[in-house]
């Protein structure tokens, strides 16, 4: 691919994100059978994922699986993603710039403890859709985190944190877009 397109593809990412934060007040087409919203799609990049990319994969299909509001889909090549999943030797994290926006860190240091890398993908992919940490808490729960300890290998978020989720993409898509905030979450 040639820089030419890559920066193209870039600004076509960045044109479908400006017309997404535009929300669906528009007519929807005719042709759209479904009688729910269309899920709001967000795009994530995990090329910087390294040995994490196949739990960040499981990650992203845990929410797929669990909620319809919102969709995680791979970003094109060249594309500018909403998410961004990259792999450091920090403790894992996220850095949300706007509800569905923002850069998970696979933070080395909480697998080496021997913390279940799917857990922390799906965590941290948990932040980047609005929920908050919920610390201290069962292994039932995602949010409780590293709280649940080393032997919980959950990775699937509990019935009230896939209703925030589907809530908060729901307001999402029928309101405004939400405030632009950087909240950072270290764990
Ligand atoms: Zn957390």
């Amino acid at each position: 691919m040639s820089v030419r397109n890559v920066t193209r593809a870039a600004l076509a990412g960045s044109l479908t994100v400006v017309a997404l934060l535009g929300g669906q007040a528009a007519a929807a087409p005719a042709e759209s059978p479904r009688s729910a919203a269309e899920p709001k799609v967000l795009t994530y990049d995990s090329s910087g994922s390294a040995e994490f990319a196949e739990a960040v994969d499981s990650g992203v299909k845990v929410w797929n699986d669990s909620v319809t509001a919102v969709r995680l889909e791979k970003a094109a090549d060249g594309a500018q993603a909403n998410v961004r999943i990259v792999a450091d030797d920090g403790w894992p994290r996220a850095v949300t710039t706007s509800l569905g926006n923002g850069t998970v860190y696979m933070g080395r240091e909480a697998v080496q403890q021997g913390y279940h890398t799917t857990r922390i993908a799906s965590h941290e992919l948990g932040h980047i859709l609005g929920l908050p940490d919920m610390k201290p808490g069962p292994c039932s729960s995602l949010m409780s985190g590293s709280s649940a300890g080393v032997s919980c290998t959950n990775a699937d978020p509990d019935a009230s944190e896939k209703a925030e989720v589907e809530e908060n993409f729901t307001q999402g898509a029928a309101g405004s877009a939400a405030p632009q905030r950087t909240l950072v979450f270290q764990d």
